[in-house]
């Protein structure tokens, strides 16, 4: 049993790069925490750490299947999903199943246990806007037959049901549209942007550009985004998003490459690359609803996100064995 006040949550996705840094964070306040991941993206390396604390258990299971969890639960963070194109284009109908059967499993544990549940839903919900910056009023603009629909249709998907277990179930629903986020334990090879361009100035390989680098990003350190999604998560039961919740700083595609370049002091070299099919032309959140439902506002300079992040990729990419894919 946990100490008293702490609550039994489970973490859906938990081994990847923000569930595992959101597992660390409940354990180390006194939470027992169940992370259940297939491993699709995440790595057990993540929460090894954590594998031997009393307050920890990891369940290797699909969340395209029922969840079998033994024991109460009280919160259900659900983050199981890969969240980078390369990986979620690779088998996209696995993702749309993810997203969709991963939503009504992790829902029906919350239904059966009375647990409280967040989503981890995104900013892609918007596509490529036409309101800028997006709130979240804004209904979208998606492309519900291209390569990254299985993903964006996946996770617009995952709302409705989130919003139709709250109306027709009465569960307690909370729904995150988290913007691009960034940090240590982003995969070496996990094809997005920060943590593509910082291996590739690591190892003096060229920086892929995609299409003329002045499409826009606003970045969001991973420590900000746990402050957010904790508060979303226990506030209270009238609020339940969607909240976007994002760094409103947008900065373009060619900035960051020269924040790399000039923190890393590489000598790579740009390399100009085609935009992919349907990618965003600019992404900015507003958080005025973020930061009055629950006093949240990110903290952290892109500098200072950006230093942590190359220090942990620094020690990861010490000989250059691979090279960061798209
Ligand atoms: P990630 O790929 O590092 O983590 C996803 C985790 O889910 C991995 O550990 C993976 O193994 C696991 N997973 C995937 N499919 C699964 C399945 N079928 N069953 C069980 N586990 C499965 O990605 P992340 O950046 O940590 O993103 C976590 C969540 O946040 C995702 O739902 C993502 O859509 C959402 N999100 C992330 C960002 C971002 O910028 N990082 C932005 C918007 C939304
Ligand atoms: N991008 C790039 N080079 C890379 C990886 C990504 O220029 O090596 C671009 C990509 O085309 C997009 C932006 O950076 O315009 C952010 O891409 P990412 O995959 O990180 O996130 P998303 O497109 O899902 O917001």
């Amino acid at each position: 049993m946990p100490p008293s006040g702490s609550l039994n949550i489970v973490v859906t996705g938990g081994a990847g790069f923000i569930g595992s840094h959101l597992c660390d964070r409940l354990v180390h306040k006194g939470h027992a925490v169940t992370c259940v991941d297939n491993l699709y993206t995440g790595r057990f390396d993540n929460v090894r750490p954590l594998s031997n604390h009393r307050n920890f258990r990891f369940v290797k299971a699909d969340v395209r299947e029922p969840l079998a969890i033994e024991g109460p639960v009280d919160r259900i963070y659900n983050l199981a999903c890969p969240a980078s194109p390369p990986h979620y284009q690779r088998d996209p109908i696995g993702t749309v199943k993810t997203c969709v059967l991963g939503a009504i499993h992790a829902l029906e544990l919350a239904r059966t246990t009375g647990a409280r549940i967040l989503q981890a839903s995104t900013s892609e919900v918007y596509g490529d806007p036409d309101i800028h910056p997006q709130p979240e009023s804004y209904r979208g603009a998606v492309n519900p037959v291209g390569p990254r629909a299985c993903y964006d249709e996946g996770k617009r998907c995952a709302e409705a049901l989130f919003f139709d277990y709250r109306r027709v179930h009465g569960v307690s629903v909370k729904v995150a549209r988290i913007f691009n986020t960034y940090g240590p334990r982003m995969l070496e090879n996990d094809g997005r942007v920060i943590s593509n361009f910082v291996v590739q100035a690591l190892r003096n390989q060229p920086i892929t550009l995609y299409g003329d680098g002045s499409q826009t990003r606003s970045f969001c350190y991973v420590e900000d985004l746990l402050d957010g999604l904790e508060l979303l998560m226990e506030s209270d039961d009238t609020v339940t998003g969607p909240l976007n919740l994002g760094n409103p700083r947008e900065v373009t595609v060619k900035e960051i490459a020269d924040m790399v370049l000039a923190q890393t002091g590489s000598r790579s070299r740009l390399a100009y690359h085609p935009l992919p099919q349907d990618d965003p032309r600019r992404r900015k959140p507003e958080i005025t609803a973020a930061a009055s439902a629950l006093g949240w506002q990110p903290r952290i300079a892109l500098e200072d996100g950006l230093r942590s992040t190359i220090d942990y990729f620094a020690l990861k990419v010490a000989t250059p064995t691979a090279t960061a894919k798209h």
